[in-house]
């Protein structure tokens, strides 16, 4: 019994110095995102699909700040909602069968400052860089998908800037059993060749 409970205090501890260095990174990024441009990890594994997207919180309600009027938490739980339905914001070949199997949601940051107008003339939009100041929020959004025939997983079609007009731009990493790419998917180039990858 003493060596179970000293496992689970080791495995409990081991979470803890995980999640610390997670939260770091998180911080990290998020004082250096840029408004319109998000991120997305595609790890294909056999017939697993992990789908982790990153997108600032600009870019899908208009704010970063904390939502503080009905309107404001309405328009976060409606962007949460569109966020939680990968297919319609992916399309994926129909010869694939995917299925989604878990979707998670969360929405990082947000809890700086209430700035008033006097913040505003300076900070603009230019410059993201600067960790101290925050107040950038993004969603981060994990996605595990159940492909029957992953090898029909050869193009993604970005329907995704159709459903977030804040959305200009976004980065793809692909990784897959043969091969690990970066790409680059716009508003003007929404789709995404992934045959020599699969
Ligand atoms: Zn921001």
């Amino acid at each position: 019994m003493r060596i179970n409970i000293m496992t689970a205090l080791a495995v409990i501890g081991a979470l803890a110095l995980v999640s610390a260095a997670r939260a770091e990174d998180e911080h990290r990024e998020l004082g250096s995102h840029v408004h319109g441009h998000g991120t997305l990890n595609i790890a294909v594994e056999d017939k697993r699909v992990a789908m982790e997207l990153k997108m600032p919180g600009m870019d899908l309600v208009g704010f970063e700040h904390e939502a503080e009027t009905k309107e404001q938490k309405a328009a976060v739980e409606k962007a949460k909602a569109k966020l939680a339905k990968p297919l319609a914001l992916f399309k994926l070949p129909a010869s694939a069968s995917c299925s989604v199997s878990e979707v998670r949601v969360v929405l990082e940051g947000g809890d700086v400052h209430d700035d008033g107008e006097e913040n505003h003339a300076e900070q603009a939009d230019a410059d993201h860089d600067d960790d101290e100041r925050g107040g950038h929020t993004e969603f981060h959004v994990a996605y595990v998908l159940d492909c029957a025939k992953p090898a029909n997983l050869t193009s993604i079609g970005f329907d995704y800037f159709k459903t977030f007009p804040g959305a200009n731009e976004l980065t793809v990493n692909v990784v897959t059993a043969k091969a690990q790419s970066t790409y680059e998917v716009s508003r003007d180039k929404p789709t995404l060749d992934l045959g020599s990858m699969m």
